[in-house]
């Protein structure tokens, strides 16, 4: 399913320095640097841009202007919060459908996620569901044994003609297309760029409004109104983002395996305590469609915890358990 270019990416970093004409010097720059195999005409812009611009942006928090205590806590809960909508929205909910909530409730959570500006429901979930069917293999999107900055963060600039196309998504995320709301954000991509956009010019207001109260004055108000966008909404946005591309690096690069899944997913501790549990990737690898990632006491798996909150709200269902569990299950039924 990926573009044949893909396969042509340079194994193990590239450093090797390589003749190049003026015309692809963009690429050998790239190749000679940071392994990256992309050419001003494979450049995917659309990824490549809002990602610049937003890490641009999050440098505000290093004026003290910007800083705000309440801004700060913002940010570290609205890292989970919204880290939540990526890890148990896209991921275990929509992509491995691991439990069920009601519709009303997977559209809220896919409206978080995309406030991540992290691609659609559709495009995120077949693109983890070809990671999964094709783990560091020649067609895996970002398999580290292209580099490990590559599979951080290098796949999502160059352009992969072959999953954007319908039948990619069809392939691999028909489910997604059969909702309406996800059907709408497909065929209106700028949608996703207004929800972030809203959202953002939410918390500024919602600054700017409360600096005004308690401040007593417009100065203390836009002063906390661009505290809260920088903090709550842009910095935020980074650590998510770096949150969810560690899962596809470092998971892949360093840690334990507990499991040989004849790929390179590992157990990161450190990965797992920032993504709400999604580090322990060597047990998700083993066993995708279990709702948890928690197979030994000290794997914690907060999100997990989060889901069994839901069934306790009487919010989720059919949670699916471990492997293990489906089997003892089983064999006691027979
Ligand atoms: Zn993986
Ligand atoms: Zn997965």
């Amino acid at each position: 399913m990926q573009s044949s270019s893909a396969v042509s990416v340079p194994a193990s970093g590239g450093l090797q320095a390589e003749a190049v004409s003026s015309s692809n010097s963009v690429r050998g720059t790239l190749r000679g640097l940071v392994g990256w195999d992309i050419r001003w005409v494979t450049v995917h812009w659309e990824y490549l841009l809002p990602i610049v611009v937003v890490h641009a942006f999050s440098l505000f928090a290093l004026l003290p202007w910007c800083f705000s205590w309440s801004g700060l806590v913002i940010a570290l809960i609205g890292t989970h919060v919204f880290g939540m909508g990526i890890n148990l929205g896209y991921h275990r909910l929509l992509t491995h459908r691991s439990l069920k909530v009601p519709l009303w409730l997977e559209r809220t959570l896919a409206t978080i996620a995309l406030c991540c500006l992290e691609d659609t429901p559709a495009r995120w979930v077949a693109t983890h569901r070809l990671h999964h069917v094709h783990s560091d293999e020649p067609e895996d999107p970002h398999t580290p044994r292209n580099g490990a900055s590559w599979s951080h963060i290098g796949w999502l600039f160059r352009r992969a003609p072959d999953r954007r196309t319908l039948a990619f998504l069809d392939k691999y995320a028909r489910d997604i297309l059969a909702d309406r709301y996800f059907r709408f954000l497909e065929r209106h991509p700028t949608s996703t760029l207004w929800i972030y956009m809203a959202h953002a010019a939410i918390f500024a207001l919602a600054g700017l409004l409360v600096g005004r109260l308690t401040g007593g004055d417009w100065t203390h108000g836009v002063q906390l109104g661009a505290s809260w966008l920088v903090w709550g909404a842009f910095v935020r946005t980074v650590l998510v983002w770096h949150m969810t591309w560690s899962v596809n690096s470092l998971s892949h690069l360093f840690g334990y395996q507990t499991y040989e899944t004849g790929e390179d997913s590992r157990n990161n501790w450190l990965v797992a305590l920032l993504a709400a549990g999604e580090g322990w990737h060597n047990n998700h690898h083993h066993d995708p469609a279990s709702a948890s990632v928690q197979h030994q006491w000290w794997e914690f798996d907060l999100t997990y915890f989060e889901i069994l909150l839901l069934k306790r709200l009487g919010l989720a269902t059919d949670i699916i358990q471990p492997r293990h569990v489906r089997r003892s299950a089983a064999s006691a039924r027979n």
